[in-house]
């Protein structure tokens, strides 16, 4: 893979704040950033020296923004393939659009885990309500119903009851393919995100505990507080699926940790996969000596990567709808590092910022 030295310019789908994180990281490190994003207002945009603001239906634009830059890569998972594949005939595109049709595919992503030997709570793709109906029969209760595809932050969830027919379950979750999930009884869900290099070179960020409310990452405790056997085997799966994949730039995995083995003996099962920086990586810009989104820099540019040992034990909380206005108290908390990602508008389940706070030296996690 070519070097490509500072000064080159990265091109970024989707205007989101991983977007912008990233933005800031390639500036960081001399790089310059174009955004291709539907909306002139998003995150990224301001913080960037080129933007696109056009649909990823419009060939004509995906051309000429992939001829304007020496790399792509993406913060937003549900960029259509088909934009992702005419890209790539043109530049190097990190994530490949195979790996992102595995990502945006829940069915797919549990069937790849299995094929390489990790496990996955027991699922069903069901078409239709009366496919659900026959499913459920073999799930039991409690069980959820997911869309297969587009779905994020809890968007397209069952949990489906007793009480809730499967006409109503179907109806509810709002899509035409679905995944039937048995519930898993975890005892925490922890993360791993791994950087990548085109040569095979990979760097495992330590594994992290995250905690959900309304289906909303709300925070992350690094180091995870789980037993290092069960941290080293999230790890390895991580690793594992990034190297099985063939991922250059950031593979993120979540897990759900079991409350006992399963009968292979396994403590960590896969829940879901992102091939771009993750919300439960932010820690790392206040925690680490390189952020998931240097990482990604470093990884699509063909640099070395860098360090991933922590100096800093963290706690990043993320700061959703109204907590956003607790800014001016967190300024003022000497171990609190806050992000802000500059939207103007505040609303309920929208994420404003985060902010890490350092809980003292890292010790080996
Ligand atoms: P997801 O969008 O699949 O990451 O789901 C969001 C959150 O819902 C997860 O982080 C879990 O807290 C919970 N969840 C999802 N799937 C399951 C499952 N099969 N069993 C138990 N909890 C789940």
């Amino acid at each position: 893979m070519k070097t490509l030295p500072p000064s080159s310019i990265i091109g970024i789908l989707g205007g989101g704040q991983l977007g912008r994180m990233t933005a800031l990281a390639a500036a960081k490190l001399g790089y310059r950033c174009h955004i291709f994003c539907s909306d002139a207002q998003e995150p990224a945009v301001e913080v960037s020296a080129f933007h696109t603001h056009a649909s990823f239906d419009d060939t004509r634009a995906l051309k000429a923004f992939a001829k304007s830059v020496d790399v792509v890569t993406l913060e937003w998972e549900n960029v259509p393939i088909a934009a992702l594949e005419t890209i790539s005939l043109l530049v190097p595109t990190y994530p490949a659009p195979k790996i992102l049709k595995v990502a945006q595919d829940r069915g797919e992503e549990k069937n790849f885990a299995r094929s390489i030997g990790l496990g996955t709570a027991d699922f069903a793709l069901v078409s239709s309500a009366a496919e659900l109906q026959e499913a459920r029969g073999r799930f039991g209760c409690p069980a959820i119903l997911k869309s297969t595809r587009m779905g994020y932050d809890g968007k397209g969830q069952v949990a489906l009851t007793p009480e809730l027919s499967s006409e109503e379950s179907w109806r509810l979750m709002g899509s035409g393919a679905g995944i039937l999930e048995s519930f898993v009884n975890f005892a925490s869900e922890v993360s791993v995100v791994v950087a990548a290099r085109a040569d095979g070179t990979m760097a495992v960020f330590p594994a992290v505990q995250n905690i959900h409310r309304n289906h909303i990452l709300a925070e992350t405790h690094a180091p995870a507080g789980v037993s290092a056997s069960i941290a080293h085997e999230a790890e390895q799966a991580a690793r594992l699926m990034a190297e099985k994949l063939g991922v250059v730039g950031l593979l993120a995995v979540e897990f759900f940790v079991l409350r006992a083995p399963d009968a292979l003996g396994r403590q960590v099962w896969v829940n879901e996969i992102a091939p771009r920086p993750h919300n439960s990586g932010h820690w790392t810009m206040d925690a680490c000596p390189t952020s998931q989104f240097e990482q990604l820099v470093r990884a699509v540019c063909g640099l070395p990567l860098g360090a991933v040992t922590p100096h800093s034990r963290a706690v990043m909380q993320n700061l959703i709808g109204d907590d956003f206005h607790a800014w001016p108290d967190l300024l003022a908390q000497s171990s609190a590092c806050l992000h802000v990602y500059g939207k103007t508008e505040v609303r309920p389940g929208r994420k404003m910022g985060h902010v890490t706070f350092l809980k003292g030296a890292w010790e080996g996690g």
